[in-house]
């Protein structure tokens, strides 16, 4: 007896539902792993994901990419004041999460729920307002950029190695090994 064409829904094959095969085929080769961090909104969640980088300031690394140049963290202030002054050579994207911050160059004001783009070139100086007890933003921060005097002058630099570099002592520091860094390394 020929066997059926049609499937047990009584459909032709040609036309089987295909949607939730997975793919089949092997990933291309040298593609990157890629990451997953459960909960990483979860602010007030483990406290030793946060990186201090300076007093009443962390970060909580999402990725590092040393490939391209860039990182994705959030930023963490438990203070208030002037932050830093710097300079951008690439683009960034900010979401805020928590709290408020300005930049003393636009009259705009973060809080909760806001993105901004700060464009390639720019030079900022941060601010968290006087009252606000915590700030978190997510920062998509593309290229490094220079922290600088009132009038342009370099004082200093970040980008995706000195963040590397600041997460890796903290792991060193907690006893997870500074190897635990690798994971957030793209
Ligand atoms: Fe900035």
């Amino acid at each position: 007896m020929p066997a059926d064409p049609r499937n047990e829904s009584g459909d032709a094959p040609a036309t089987r539902d295909q949607s939730r095969i997975p793919y089949q085929l092997p990933q291309p080769t040298a593609m990157m792993p890629d990451i997953f961090l459960g909960q990483v909104l979860d602010l007030d969640a483990d406290e030793q994901s946060w990186v201090p980088q300076a007093e009443g300031v962390w970060f909580k690394p999402l990725i590092l990419s040393v490939s391209q140049g860039y990182y994705v963290n959030i930023l963490r202030v438990r203070s208030s004041g002037i932050l830093s002054r710097h300079r951008h050579s690439g683009p960034v994207h900010a979401f805020t999460l928590r709290g408020r911050w300005h930049y003393l160059e636009h009259d705009w004001v973060a809080t909760a729920g806001d993105y901004a783009f700060e464009p390639p070139g720019e030079t900022h100086t941060l601010v968290v307002p006087e009252g606000v007890e915590e700030m978190a933003t997510l920062f998509h921060v593309t290229g490094g950029y220079t922290y600088v005097d009132p009038h342009g002058k370099a004082l200093g630099y970040e980008d995706v190695f000195t963040k590397l570099e600041n997460v890796r002592r903290h792991y060193e520091r907690i006893g997870l090994g500074a190897g635990y860094a690798d994971r957030f390394i793209r």
